[in-house]
C-alpha cells in the first residue's frame, strides 16, 4: 500500500539486541577497536540532542563499522553465554536486551540514510550485509546455552517479583526464542534451517521472477487519441518509456501502477485497455520461465511443515500467535462481517458502470478492463471532480503547520525548528518537539521532497528508539515523503492524499515520541503489526474535519480557506468505488488466509483452481480481480505479510471506532480522551494491542463506525 511504514523488518533483531543508553557505554567490558576510533559511526556523539554525525559520516563508513558493531555484539552474547553465574533477570534478560548498542545505532542510521537518500556505495553495502545480518541474528536465536539461560529465568518468573513491563519483556523474549525453534533438536533444527534458507531462496525468486515479468510487458501506442485526457506529465513519462524501449515514436506503458491504472481510467481504446489488464492479471501465470505457481506452491509447503515442527496447526496460527488478532478464526470473523456490505456496494457500483458504457454506445460484455475507465466517466459526469482543483489549499508549509497546530490542540505539543543540527540531505527539516510546560520530548526530522537517492513512498523510522534503563533517552525519529519539489514559479503543492500521507506519517511520528517505556524493544512502534497502522490512519480522520482544515488548507495565494462545497464534492466523488476498493482489498486478504490456514502439504494443489474456487465461493464478481492474485502477490510470497495483509483494514476498525469516540464527546480535541490516548500510545509494545486499546476506550473495539464510514450502513 502507498502508505506504508518502515519499522525495518527486522523487529527481531531490534527485540534481540535492545541497547541504547548512555551509561552502557561506561560500563561495557567489550570496547571498540583501537583502529576504528576515528569511525564517526563509532565514537561518542556530541551532537546537539545526540544526533546522528550525519555531516561527518561518509558513506564509505557504513561497512567497517558494521563490522566492528558485529564483532562487539558476539562478545557482549558470549559474556552472556558463558557467564558462571547463575541466570537471573538482570544478568540474562535485561543483558541481552541491552547488548548489541552499537550494531543497533548502526542498524537505525543506516536503513533510514539507505533509504532516503543511497548512492553506489551503500547500495552494496546493503547487499553486502542484509545476508549477514540475518545470520548473525539466527546464530543467536537458535542459541541454545543462551536459550537455556533464558528458560531457567522465565520458569521461576513468578517469584522473581518483575514489575509488569520485565515480565511482558520476559515473556516476549521466551516466547521469540522458541518461535524461532530454539527448542528443537538435532535433525529437527537441521531441517528448520533448511526451511528457512529454502524459503527465503524461493521468496528471492518469486521476486526476481515477478520483476521479470513486469518489465518483459510493454503497451506501445503510436495513435494520440488512444491516450484519452491522460495528464501532460504521464504522457511526457509515457513518451520517455517508449525512447528508453527504443521507439522513435509513441508513447509506452507498463505494468507498473503509476502507468497502469491512469491509462486504464483514461485511454477510450478498450482492446488496448484489455490487452494491458490481461498483462498485469497474469505475471507470474505464464507458464514460461518466470511462472510462479510453483514456487509459491512451495513456499506454501513449506511454511506448513515449519509451523507443524514448532507446534502449530497451520502457518496462520504460527504467525497470528504474535498479532492482535490472535487466531485465523478472529481475523475471517472479521473479514466475513463486512465482506456482504462491500460486495454489495460493487455491485452496485458496477451496474452504474455498465449504464455508463450502454449510454456511450458501446457494444459487448462489461469487462474487468472497462471498470477504472467507467469510473472516471461516473466521477466527471455525477459530481464534476478534478483532484488538481484542490491543491491550491494544500501547499506543503501549511500542511505541515497543520499538523503542527492539531498535536498542539490535542496533545500540547510545540515545535522549535533546529537549523544548525547534521541533515543527511539539504532539502530535510529538523523539528524539537515540546511539552506543553516547554519540556523536551523528542527530535523529529522531516525529509519532504521527492528526489533520485530516496526510495518511493512514504514512511517514519526512529533514529532513536526511547528506553529508561539506566537514564531516560529521548527519541529520534523521522518522517519521509515524495511531495513535488517547488518550482521557481510555484511552491509544493500537494493532493488531497498527499496531504493525507503527511498527516498519516506524522501519527506514526508520534507514536515514537510519546514513548515512554523501560526497554527498547518494547517501545513506540515495536507492535504488531495489526496495530501499527492504527495511530497513523487516526490522524487522517482529524485532517479533514472542518474544523480543522479551517486551521491550515488555505489557498497559497489568497489565504481563503477551502471552500466546503469544495470538500464536500471531493468526498462524494472519492466514496463512489469504495465497494470495488474494499473488495477488491479484502479478496487479496482472503487470499493470504486461504493459503496459510491449509492444515497439510500437499504438492498437487492447481494455483490456479485453487484461486478459482475461492473466489467462486466469495460470490466475487467475475471482472473485479482479488488486488493481487497469487502469482504477484509479494507481501505474502516475498514479503513479510504472510497472514498479515488483512491488517490494514484492521487497523482501520480501530481508527474508526477511535474517531467516533471522539465525535460522541462533542469536542473532537476532548481533552480527557487525547490524554488517554497518548497514554496508550506512549505503552508501546510493553502491553499487547487489545489490552491497551481495551484500557484506552473501555471496551473491545466495534465494527459499527468503519461500517459507516465506508457507507455501508
Ligand atoms: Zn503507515
Amino acid at each position: 500500500m502507498k502508505k506504508t511504514v518502515v519499522i525495518l523488518s527486522i523487529s527481531i533483531f531490534l527485540f534481540l539486541s535492545c541497547k541504547e543508553n548512555k551509561n552502557a557505554d561506561k560500563k561495557s567490558t567489550t570496547t571498540i577497536d583501537s583502529t576504528m576510533n576515528t569511525n564517526p559511526l563509532l565514537v561518542q556523539w556530541d551532537s546537539p540532542f545526540g544526533v546522528p554525525p550525519f555531516d561527518k559520516i561518509k558513506s564509505e563508513d557504513y561497512l567497517p563499522a558494521f563490522n566492528e558493531a558485529v564483532r562487539l555484539h558476539k562478545k557482549e552474547i558470549a559474556i552472556i553465554v558463558n557467564s558462571k553465574d547463575k541466570a537471573t533477570f538482570k544478568n540474562t534478560i535485561e543483558a541481552l536486551a541491552t547488548s548489541g548498542k552499537m550494531l543497533n545505532r548502526f542498524t537505525n542510521v543506516f536503513f533510514a540514510v539507505s533509504a532516503a537518500n543511497t548512492d553506489d556505495v551503500l547500495k552494496e553495502t546493503r547487499k553486502s550485509i542484509s545476508p549477514e545480518l540475518t545470520a548473525h541474528f539466527d546464530e543467536i536465536s537458535l542459541n541454545t546455552k543462551l536459550f537455556n539461560r533464558i528458560k531457567a529465568v522465565y520458569k521461576q518468573k513468578k517469584t522473581l517479583g518483575l514489575s509488569a513491563e520485565e515480565m511482558r519483556l520476559l515473556t516476549e523474549m521466551y516466547k521469540e526464542y522458541v518461535r524461532a525453534g530454539v527448542n528443537l533438536e538435532g535433525k529437527d533444527k537441521e531441517r528448520l534451517k533448511a526451511i528457512n534458507k529454502r524459503v527465503s531462496e524461493l521468496s528471492t525468486t518469486f521476486g526476481d521472477n515477478l520483476l521479470e515479468e513486469t518489465n518483459a510487458f510493454e503497451l506501445h501506442i503510436t495513435d494520440k487519441k488512444d491516450l484519452g485526457n491522460l495528464s501532460a506529465s504521464l504522457i511526457a513519462g509515457a513518451a520517455e518509456e517508449a525512447k528508453k524501449r527504443g521507439h522513435d515514436i509513441g508513447w509506452s506503458f507498463t505494468l507498473q501502477r503509476p502507468s497502469i491504472n491512469p491509462f486504464l481510467q483514461s485511454s477510450p481504446n478498450r482492446d488496448f485497455r484489455e490487452k494491458l489488464f490481461q498483462g498485469y492479471a497474469l505475471r507470474g501465470d505464464n507458464n514460461n520461465e518466470n511462472d510462479n505457481k510453483a514456487v509459491l506452491l512451495e513456499i506454501a509447503n513449506l511454511r506448513i511443515e515449519k509451523a507443524k515442527m514448532l507446534g502449530f496447526d497451520t502457518h496462520a496460527d504460527y504467525i497470528l500467535s504474535d498479532a492482535m488478532a490472535e487466531k485465523p478464526k478472529v481475523v475471517y470473523d472479521f473479514m466475513d462481517k463486512l465482506w456482504p456490505f462491500a460486495l454489495n456496494m460493487a455491485k452496485s457500483e458496477r451496474k452504474a458502470l455498465v449504464d455508463m458504457m450502454k449510454k456511450g454506445g458501446v457494444e459487448g460484455e462489461f469487462r474487468g478492463s472497462d471498470w477504472r475507465y467507467y469510473v472516471a466517466k461516473v466521477r466527471e459526469e455525477r459530481y464534476n471532480f478534478n483532484e488538481d482543483e484542490t491543491r491550491p489549499y494544500f501547499e506543503f508549509t501549511a500542511v505541515r503547520e497543520g499538523v503542527f497546530m492539531l498535536s498542539k490542540k490535542l496533545f500540547g505539543l510545540t515545535f522549535k525548528e533546529l537549523k544548525d543540527v547534521p541533515k543527511w540531505h539539504e532539502d530535510q527539516q529538523v523539528f524539537e518537539v515540546l511539552e506543553a510546560d516547554g519540556k523536551h520530548l523528542g527530535v523529529i526530522y522531516m525529509d519532504f521532497f521527492t528526489r533520485e537517492s530516496k526510495r518511493g513512498g512514504a514512511w517514519m523510522n526512529a533514529l532513536r528508539q526511547q528506553s529508561n534503563v539506566d537514564e531516560f533517552v529521548t527519541p529520534i525519529v523521522t518522517n519521509n515523503f515524495n511531495f513535488p519539489p517547488p518550482t521557481k514559479e510555484t511552491p509544493s503543492l500537494l493532493s488531497f492524499s498527499e496531504a493525507q500521507t503527511l498527516f498519516h506519517e506524522f501519527g506514526h511520528a508520534l507514536h515514537g515520541l510519546f514513548s515512554n517505556v523501560k526497554y527498547r524493544s518494547l517501545a513506540g512502534t515495536n507492535v504488531p503489526r495489526d496495530f501499527v497502522e492504527f495511530p497513523s490512519q487516526v490522524m487522517e480522520n482529524w485532517m479533514s474535519e472542518p474544523e480543522v482544515l479551517a486551521l491550515y488548507a488555505k489557498h497559497y495565494q489568497t489565504g481563503e480557506v477551502i471552500p466546503k462545497a469544495m470538500i464536500d464534492k471531493m468526498n462524494r466523488a472519492n466514496s463512489f468505488n469504495e465497494g470495488f476498493r474494499t473488495v477488491e482489498y479484502m479478496a487479496a486478504a482472503y487470499l493470504d488466509m486461504n493459503w496459510h490456514t491449509l492444515k497439510a502439504p500437499d504438492a498437487e494443489i492447481n494455483v490456479r483452481e485453487f484461486e478459482k474456487d475461492f473466489l467462486k465461493k466469495m460470490g466475487l464478481i467475475d471482472e473485479i480481480l482479488p488486488r493481487y492474485r497469487s502469482t504477484y502477490f509479494s507481501h505474502i510470497f516475498s514479503g513479510g505479510y504472510s497472514s498479515g495483509y488483512y491488517s490494514y483494514l484492521w487497523s482501520e476498525v480501530l481508527d474508526a471506532d477511535t474517531f467516533s469516540e471522539f465525535k460522541k464527546t462533542g469536542n473532537i480535541f476532548d481533552p480527557e480522551l487525547s490524554k488517554k490516548y497518548r497514554k496508550m500510545l506512549s505503552s508501546g509494545g510493553s502491553k499487547s494491542g487489545m489490552e491497551l486499546y481495551k484500557e484506552f476506550i473501555g471496551r473491545s473495539p466495534e465494527i459499527t463506525p468503519l461500517l459507516k464510514k465506508k457507507g455501508f450502513e
